[in-house]
């Protein structure tokens, strides 16, 4: 075991993501592992991927997959790992080997049920409930005879004085001291380690710098200090970073909708939308609110982390959605419209005018499932609403609009021939425009509210133009 370092240089930023591979990658973790990795890039340092799988039974390989898969898709690069703790045990066991033998921990055969009545006599006193240091060796002090064919486990000699002090990066300075902790077990009677323990080890081993995690792991910090300071390590420094409320202020949970981020790719959403809108949950720069990821890893030096707990706002999610589905470049949306067809329209595209559907009607959607429901009116039949048909294809309309079909039927396909033969429609029928646009568009796309309507029209095949033009009854 190493001695206790000094570091006389400053130490090379490494972070890490740890995440339980226990179900999907949650909101709150992706935000932490954006965090994690900014702060790596921002500094020129290292983000690494851990998997801490030691929750067998609820630790998944389908949860480890989902999780590389969102960050992935999330364009998190990790530089090393993933390491997975079960593949870690021999490690650990070192470890704890020393630290017996450095008497920096020792072994208790204390059994749950007396473990049990030792609380219960506590609480009975008043007192608050902890291990009483039975099997904590003390110089002087006789220990109890060490039962036969019981198997102890091992807990760590955590000072009994004296306070633990950190600067936390989020929250500022955090005192606790040494007498609220208990010895607390670091290897079960079986020999396997516990979560602290292994998080201990895995820091030091992977030389991390700095730890930025969700804030429920403050009661864990004092803990894991002590041990890697019984270790010799050196310290890395710590920022909790606050949860995420839903929207009723409880903490953002499935009953919110979806918190699993690779729900929002399904969604329809951009996976540069989501780092920008996850960027400013619980961190700011100024006023911005639309920034490229360049721009996040320049500015994200770890300060203007919010101390208070940032809030789920989906309406802004979709805001800042809808400016990156803008600006995207339509070849490139097209591609991402084109899974969406598929996934939920089941349509196969046979030509190539998606990119143009795309850019006509981007701007008014949040969402690249959206946006597959409008250019799905292009490839699929479309249903309109009677409601709409009623209001919108009248008597008054439909000898207009079986006009215009007969035009375009021998109309060059292209937007100012189609906008003449529009004009010659209206100037021949005595329609005004509004009344015959609002037909055809139900007609074509089943909502009177669309771009353009010469516009629309272009992008249509023309025999599917005239079918559904031609199903105007009455
Ligand atoms: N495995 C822990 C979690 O998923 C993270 C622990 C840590 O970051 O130290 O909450």
């Amino acid at each position: 075991m190493s001695t206790p370092t000094t570091p006389t240089t400053p130490r090379r930023v490494r972070t890490r993501i740890a995440p339980s591979p226990t179900g999907f990658l949650h909101l709150g973790t992706a935000r932490t592992a954006l965090f994690s990795w900014a702060f790596a890039r921002h500094f020129g340092g290292d983000f690494i991927l851990r998997i801490e799988d030691t929750d067998v039974a609820r630790s998944t390989q389908e949860a480890v997959d989902q999780i590389i898969a969102a960050m992935r898709w999330l364009e998190l690069g990790y530089d090393e790992g993933p390491f997975y703790q079960m593949q870690r045990l021999d490690r650990y066991r070192v470890v704890i080997a020393g630290m017996l033998a450095a008497g920096t921990a020792y072994h208790c055969y204390c059994q749950p049920a007396e473990l049990d009545a030792m609380r219960e006599a506590q609480r009975a006193r008043g007192d608050k409930p902890r291990y009483d240091g039975r099997w904590r060796p003390e110089p002087g002090k006789q220990l109890p005879a060490v039962p036969s064919g019981l198997q102890p486990v091992v807990r760590f000699r955590n000072p009994t004085d004296g306070e633990v002090t950190w600067d936390d990066l989020v929250k500022g300075p955090i005192t606790i001291g040494n007498r609220e902790l208990d010895d607390l077990i670091i290897a079960r009677p079986d020999g396997t380690p516990t979560y602290n323990f292994c998080v201990v080890v895995d820091d030091w081993d992977m030389q991390i710098s700095h730890v930025i995690r969700g804030d429920d792991h403050v009661n864990n910090t004092p803990r894991q200090i002590n041990i890697l300071r019984a270790l010799g390590a050196e310290l890395p420094l710590y920022g909790h970073v606050p949860m995420i409320l839903g929207p009723d202020g409880d903490k953002l949970s499935k009953r919110h909708g979806a918190v699993s981020v690779m729900q929002y790719q399904e969604a329809g959403y951009l996976p540069e939308a989501m780092v920008n809108y996850l960027a400013r949950l619980g961190w700011s720069h100024g006023d911005d609110e639309l920034f490229a990821r360049d721009k996040l890893v320049q500015w994200f030096d770890g300060q203007h982390l919010a101390k208070s707990p940032a809030q789920w706002d989906a309406a802004k999610l979709n805001w800042v959605n809808a400016q990156y589905i803008k600006a995207m470049q339509d070849d490139a949306l097209a591609k991402l419209v084109t899974g969406q067809l598929q996934r939920l329209h089941g349509i196969e595209l046979g030509d190539n005018r998606l990119p143009r559907i795309c850019a006509l009607f981007k701007d008014r959607c949040e969402t690249t499932v959206a946006l597959a429901q409008w250019a799905a009116g292009f490839y699929a039949d479309v249903r309109p609403a009677q409601t709409e048909l009623e209001k919108h294809v009248t008597a008054a309309v439909v000898p207009g609009v079986r006009l215009l079909a007969e035009k375009l039927a021998a109309c060059a396909w292209d937007k100012p021939s189609i906008a003449a033969c529009i004009k010659q429609v209206l100037a021949e029928s005595g329609l005004k425009m509004p009344q015959l646009a609002m037909a055809v568009r139900v007609l074509l796309l089943g909502t009177s509210q669309t771009p353009s309507l010469d516009a629309v029209i272009e992008l249509f095949l023309k025999q599917t133009v005239i079918q559904r033009l031609g199903s105007a009854n009455l």
